[in-house]
């Protein structure tokens, strides 16, 4: 790749439009030398918890640990069924088979890129000791829930919902990530909408007891001092990750309604220029279907990744034409889950998640971050243009 002109994210545009208020929340920490837990995480969770909606939040060291202390709490067990899509982040999936449980795949619908009930459904078809069902809002578009928490409740099992990519989405029908389900989880990984300057994560529930049981499984499973009821883990929250994220929180919205501006530009642009039209190549590259309009908040959608589709014999070479002239770009995600080979014995086998198959072949993550300027999105958009001009 050339010099790199449009990165992905621009994370260092972000700091430098904050720096005094991080570093100042920063330096507050390393002042108190408190670093684990404590006043910064527990004001963090209140702040979370309010932003959702949600009873109670507990902070944790990862999005994937606030996965493993859902299904810990939930008291998933060795052999027992739990419902994901194929078509998501590894930690999903593999959170399930570390807890000992076996992962069932669902496929995806092709506009939303996210399960459904009747994906949900097929998949429930294929289990006999089913225990639990994860939901992921991909990509920061939100699952619809009502169907998914009809059905769940038809088969009666508690839904989780994985909103790593998707703080702050709500569904069509105005109900908020992470706050349908028994328990939402959360990543602060620093590509996420709110990242930390490191790992990080938090679990938000209604249910008291359920947000007690994860706030001691984080801490070993104490319940009062070196007194333990249960076997938990370590996973606590550093202070200063709280305290940055108590800063960004902040801005979330603001970042999140400028990615869907940029979300909406970029489709006006590509709609302008013929993409999604019909007839040749560039008129097969398929937006976000059913883009939500520059969006007043509540947004179905934070674009935590802006994904088209494109034909999938020249993705390849798309992406080496945009990184030769300085676009970044990125394939979320080029191997389903049920594919891959660690997770071999849970099937199914190629071809019974085809949707899945699919968009693995033939999606590619474009840039997309509060700070990208209009300049670069046309240039964005007539790079692709001329890649397939050609
Ligand atoms: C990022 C992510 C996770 C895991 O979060 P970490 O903080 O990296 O452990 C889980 N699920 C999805 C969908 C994600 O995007």
């Amino acid at each position: 790749m050339s010099e790199i002109r449009v990165p992905l994210l621009d994370l260092k545009s972000q700091y430098s439009q904050i720096k005094p208020e991080i570093d100042a929340a920063i330096q507050r920490v390393v002042d108190a030398q408190r670093f684990v837990l404590g006043p910064e995480v527990a004001a963090l969770e209140a702040e979370i918890a309010a932003y959702c909606g949600a009873g109670h939040a507990v902070g944790c060291a990862s999005g994937s640990d606030a996965l493993l202390l859902a299904l810990t709490a939930l008291g998933i067990d060795e052999g027992d069924e739990v419902i994901c899509p194929s078509y998501t982040f590894f930690s999903t999936a593999g959170t399930i088979a570390r807890m000992r449980a076996r992962p069932v795949f669902a496929d995806i619908d092709p506009e939303s890129f996210n399960v459904s009930g009747a994906t949900l459904r097929a998949a429930a078809e294929r289990t006999t000791r089913l225990k639990a069902i994860i939901v992921v809002h991909l990509y920061g578009r939100a699952v619809e829930m009502r169907e998914v928490l009809e059905l769940a409740e038809d088969l009666g099992v508690p839904v989780i919902e994985d909103g790593a990519q998707a703080l702050g989405a709500h569904d069509s029908q105005g109900a908020r990530v992470g706050t349908q389900g028994r328990i939402g989880c959360f990543s602060f990984f620093p590509s996420k909408n709110l990242g930390g300057y490191g790992d990080g994560g938090i679990v938000v529930s209604e249910d008291p007891a359920l947000a007690e049981t994860m706030r001691s499984l984080r801490v070993h499973g104490e319940t009062s001092k070196y007194a333990h009821s249960m076997i938990g883990f370590n996973s606590r929250l550093d202070a200063i990750q709280a305290a940055v994220l108590r800063v960004k929180l902040r801005y979330l919205d603001g970042w999140s309604e400028a990615r869907g501006r940029v979300a909406t530009l970029y489709s006006e642009q590509l709609a302008k220029s013929g993409a999604g039209m019909g007839g040749g190549d560039f008129a097969e590259l398929k937006l976000p279907i059913r883009l939500p309009t520059a969006a007043p908040l509540p947004a179905q959608h934070t674009f935590n990744q802006f994904v088209v589709r494109v034909p999938a014999d020249r993705r390849d070479a798309l992406r080496q034409y945009l990184g030769s002239c300085g676009i970044a770009s990125a394939i979320y995600y080029p191997i389903p889950l049920h594919l891959q080979e660690c997770f071999a014995e849970f099937g199914p086998v190629e071809g019974v998640l085809p949707t899945a198959e699919r968009a693995a072949r033939e999606t590619i993550a474009l840039p997309v971050y509060p700070e990208l300027s209009r300049d670069d999105l046309e240039f964005i958009v007539q790079t692709l243009r001329d890649f397939f001009d050609n």
